[in-house]
């Protein structure tokens, strides 16, 4: 089978995927809003930002993709409090395939009211703020191996009587926005569908759609598919739907898709830089100040997320908008 059917099924086979079954937040990875409250806060005020310059429509929708275990848009929405309407515009919808992850979803936010969709496609028509943390290098990835003038399908089966290995199936075209450097190249081709579908919403409505996510800027990626189990990199092929899978992001072909739809992108910017720029460090000096017995562990936490060596400079912001709309904070 192609490495994207594999992807597809270990993670969201509905009987034994990663997903369905057991995604073990803060065991197997820690992201960056189960890291410090900062990051969700400062989201929260980006989008109360691009609400107001969208003319504060009421109501508009507040669409998460992937939200784990709800703790980013909770502190999302307690930082967007401080924007007057903000929260009572906001129809807070979740876009989450887990069942697990719907029902802590809506534990952690039954102070708000929130509605689960099954896809962006399925959110009513309206104006929207689009926000995903790690949504995008969850979607399965084609490989694809130079093969002299040519290219052929990274393969997936058995050699042998239980082992599964990887193997070179038949010679395949590229999609043409993709840019290959050396002789592997990935793509996933939900990426297209996915951003075929936030235009389609911002012909008719006003929109923005920030993606926070890690992948190379300048390049489509090569072979990067990952397993994580219990915070270590695994092989992949070892324990099928016992690990979080992920690939990187191709930010270039992102932005070749965006553009042939006629959508602006801004970024891809560093995510230390990112949240530099929104006031990582002001918030987390004024949390340090009201919390002096954690004030080492407040900027810790910060410091990860921003830190180049850290997660600033691996993940990376960007941000989808209808082309006449001024660029957004951050960026
Ligand atoms: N944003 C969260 C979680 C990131 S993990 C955080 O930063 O902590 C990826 C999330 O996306 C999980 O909630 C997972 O269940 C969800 N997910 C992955 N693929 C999905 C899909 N195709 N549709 C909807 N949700 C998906």
């Amino acid at each position: 089978m192609p490495v994207s059917l594999y992807m597809l099924m270990c993670l969201h086979d509905p009987a034994h995927g990663y997903y369905a079954t057991r995604p073990a937040f803060n065991v197997d990875f820690t992201t960056a809003p189960e890291t410090s409250q900062v990051f969700g806060e400062l989201l929260g005020l980006w989008a109360a930002h691009e609400w107001m310059a969208m003319g504060s429509p009421s109501p508009f929708w507040l669409i998460e993709l992937g939200p784990g275990r709800g703790v980013m848009m909770a502190d999302m929405l307690r930082a967007g409090r401080a924007v007057p309407g903000f929260i009572e515009a906001a129809q807070v919808t979740l876009i989450e395939a887990s069942p697990a992850l719907r029902e802590e979803q809506s534990e952690r936010l039954s102070d708000y009211t929130i509605t689960h969709s099954d896809s962006l496609d399925a959110v009513p028509a309206g104006p929207c703020i689009i926000i995903g943390n790690e949504f995008l290098d969850c979607m399965a990835v084609r490989q694809f191996v130079r093969d002299g003038n040519g290219w052929r399908e990274r393969q997936i089966g058995f050699s042998g009587a239980n082992r599964l290995a990887f193997g070179i199936g038949p010679s395949a075209e590229l999609p043409s926005n993709v840019l290959p450097v050396g002789d592997h190249v990935e793509v996933a081709p939900a990426l297209e569908t996915f951003v075929e579908s936030v235009a389609r919403r911002f012909r008719h409505d006003p929109g923005r759609a920030l993606l926070v996510d890690y992948g190379p800027d300048d390049r489509s990626p090569g072979d990067t598919l990952r397993a994580y189990r219990q915070g270590a990199q695994v092989d992949p092929l070892a324990d099928p739907g016992a690990c979080d899978l992920t690939a990187d992001v191709d930010f270039g072909r992102l932005g070749r898709i965006c553009a042939s739809e006629g959508l602006a992108v801004h970024g891809p910017m560093q995510q230390g830089y990112f949240l530099t720029r929104l006031g990582a460090w002001e918030r987390t000096r004024a949390l340090a100040a009201a919390n002096p017995e954690r004030a080492d562990e407040i900027t810790a936490a910060v410091t990860r997320l921003v830190a180049p060596e850290d997660m600033g400079a691996l993940f990376k912001a960007v941000c989808l908008a209808p082309v006449a709309a001024a660029a957004p904070p951050g960026f």
